[in-house]
């Protein structure tokens, strides 16, 4: 058993995929790509440590999950703990699994790391690569355009367009004491936000 060192998570969104999803976002990236989305996650530091399987087991909990979206973080960096959560998942219901990747696909199939070829017999959808904010379209469910969109299953494949041209939303969950912005931010996503707070 591996312990997964979660970010954050959202039990229900309809951003980061088709269908209700379930959201883990992994602590500690290796990359440090210029204007990432997520520079608190970035830190390979301790967060919240959990088992991978009460994990699956919340997930499935949740009403009319119809998947799962990982990212980060790096989510391959916890490629072990994320395939016993993957299998454990799916030895209970055929949930869809999108990952999100900062290496290339190509870089992941040439790594020696049995748990990273598991993770990717197990995911649907694979969205790779760094992020370049120069390259940032404000299309589609990418951050920027030399990411590429990898139909591992079939699963997803007629949804192509979700992926790489629809526009983009984002979610605010209000929590307790803050909140969480969910999804791919259009361009320009903060100014406009503070600008409709009146700040
Ligand atoms: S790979 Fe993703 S999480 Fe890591 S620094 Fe780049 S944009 Fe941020």
């Amino acid at each position: 058993m591996t312990l997964l060192n979660l970010a954050e998570i959202c039990p229900s969104t309809h951003t980061l995929g088709p269908g209700q999803r379930f959201v883990v976002w992994v602590q500690g990236c290796c990359f440090n790509c210029p204007g990432c989305v997520s520079p608190t996650w970035i830190p390979q530091t301790q967060a919240t440590l959990v088992e991978p399987l009460p994990l699956a087991n919340y997930i499935i909990s949740q009403p009319g999950i119809d998947g799962i979206t990982v990212s980060g973080g790096e989510p391959m960096l916890q490629a072990a703990a994320l395939s016993e959560l993957f299998s454990y998942l799916r030895q209970q219901r055929d949930l869809s699994i999108i990952c999100y990747s900062g290496f290339t696909y190509e870089q992941l199939q040439a790594k020696s790391e049995p748990a990273i070829s598991q993770v990717l017999n197990q995911i649907d959808v694979l969205i790779d690569g760094l992020y370049v904010a120069q390259l940032n379209d404000n299309q589609g469910r990418r951050g920027s355009s030399n990411q590429v969109i990898h139909f591992l299953t079939q699963r997803h494949v007629k949804e192509a367009d979700f992926f790489t041209q629809q526009p983009r939303d984002v979610e605010i969950h209000v929590r307790e004491a803050s909140a969480l912005i969910v999804g791919v931010p259009p361009i320009n996503f903060s100014s406009h936000f503070k600008h409709a707070l009146g700040s």
